[in-house]
């Protein structure tokens, strides 16, 4: 058994600190004043034209971007509390931030080098441009090393050809990356930086989704796409590895989401179950539907608890990525640190954010599902804030890594590489 950095308790404080509680305030404030926008579009599948120039005025497009890219510089955890506030309005808001920022300019931030952080990070905190990530492609979902998408190299370009299908935001982004492999090759996979304003480059919104109705999703296909040298990302070959890195971020970000989809359940519940009378009393006052309620708090607690101290883990492995430098074809470390030091963090980072994904998105399915069991017919309808939030939460336990697929990573870190079970 491999042997664990696990996270000093002690140091773990839940209180928020004084700046913390100041950035929550003015993000609970544009949930609170963006709720009715959001349930309109929703129930009319259209984007809410609203959260971009709103989330913007208080920072919330760059909120763990470095400030030298006009960014906030939050810390992982305060940009995972505002995500969790968001959820509350439901997970597609918190999608378009998940894309935006979680699998998109941190992508850039900590594998880009300094010229394309220079060139392509600040106008995406301030909203002019919205990113987006398309790994995923109709052969290779869970598989993601099956991919077809192809790179060519030639003198002073790469050209890029294949489809990707689910892109978050990708009716919309200008930026986004994606991952391709050399042609010929079988394995050798590189990550790069699309700027989606190409005529070689078509997109086409994915229809009839269950829920997520206010984020869009695009069919992306590159038709022989010219692009600079200057995009790629990383080093040559490290597509996998770098997409590997983005989606830890994206699964804390899909678990803290979850976190206040719960939290906006039982609120709901509450209100609900107290107001609404059969046989007699209220519905508060019967055994089974307290048995629900009592479920759906402890499914909230237990959550809080995997996300904040994986975000914590996730922190200190941030302290590394910032000091890393990319030079002479390697990455280097600024300061004078073991890259074993490094892999450790960023193995325990990969664990227990699966862990969180895994069992926060579990968790919301059945909060959510308890939930439309309390409104009863009430429930069934999309204009009920659970309803939206079992519709969308459906689809969490899918993205950023199937559960099935989370399992069998998490019994296999335990078990070791040789009981791979995929
Ligand atoms: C709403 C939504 C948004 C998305 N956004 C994005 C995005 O922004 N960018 C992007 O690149 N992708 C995105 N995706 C794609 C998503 O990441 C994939 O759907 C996911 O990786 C699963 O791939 P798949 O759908 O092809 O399912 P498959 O890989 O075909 O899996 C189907 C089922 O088989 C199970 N399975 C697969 N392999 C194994 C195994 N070895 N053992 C046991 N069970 C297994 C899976 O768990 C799943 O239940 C999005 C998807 C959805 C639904």
């Amino acid at each position: 058994m491999k042997n664990y950095h696990f996270s000093n308790l002690s140091i773990m404080k839940f209180d928020l600190s004084k700046d913390q509680k100041v950035f929550l305030q003015k993000i609970d404030g544009i949930c609170k004043l963006l709720r009715e926008d959001e349930e309109k579009s929703y129930l009319n599948e259209s984007l809410n034209e609203k959260v971009i120039p709103f989330f913007n005025k208080i920072g919330m497009l760059g909120c763990p971007i470095s400030t030298e890219y006009g960014g906030l510089g939050y810390d992982i955890l305060t940009y995972l509390l505002a995500l969790e506030r968001i959820g509350e309005e439901g997970s597609s808001m918190r999608t378009f931030f998940s894309c935006h920022t979680s699998i998109g300019q941190m992508i850039l931030q900590n594998w880009g080098s300094d010229e394309q952080k220079k060139k392509f990070l600040p106008n995406t905190t301030k909203g002019i441009d919205i990113m987006g990530f398309a790994l995923t492609e109709p052969n290779a979902g869970s598989d993601p090393s099956l991919i077809e998408t192809t790179f060519e190299e030639s003198r002073d370009h790469f050209i890029i050809s294949g489809k990707k299908h689910w892109v978050g935001n990708g009716t919309f982004a200008n930026t986004i990356t994606t991952y391709a492999k050399e042609k010929g090759s079988d394995k050798k996979i590189s990550a790069f930086i699309i700027d989606m304003n190409s005529s070689s480059i078509k997109k086409k919104e994915i229809k009839n989704k269950v829920g997520l109705l206010t984020v869009k999703n695009a069919i992306i296909e590159f038709n022989n796409y010219k692009i600079s040298k200057e995009n790629l990302l990383g080093l040559s070959g490290s597509g996998l590895s770098i997409a590997f890195s983005a989606l830890i971020d994206g699964r804390l970000s899909v678990a803290a989401g979850a976190i206040g989809v719960m939290r906006d359940c039982l609120n709901e519940t509450i209100r609900y179950s107290k107001s609404r009378s059969q046989h007699g009393t209220v519905l508060a006052k019967k055994q089974l539907v307290q048995q629900h309620i009592s479920k759906i708090i402890v499914a909230l607690e237990s959550t809080k608890w995997l996300v904040y101290k994986a975000a914590t883990i996730r922190q200190q492995l941030q302290i590394y990525l910032d000091t890393l430098k990319y030079e002479d074809n390697r990455w280097i470390f600024k300061i004078n640190r073991k890259n074993k030091q490094y892999s450790d963090l960023r193995n325990e980072c990969d664990r227990l954010s699966a862990i969180a994904k895994y069992y926060a998105t579990n968790a919301s399915v059945d909060v959510t599902n308890r939930s439309v069991q309390i409104f009863g017919s009430e429930g069934y309808k999309k204009t009920s804030r659970v309803a939206r939030h079992f519709l969308d939460s459906r689809a969490t336990t899918i993205y950023e890594g199937a559960n099935e697929v989370l399992e069998l990573k998490i019994a296999c870190e335990i078990l070791g590489s040789e009981y791979s079970a995929y």
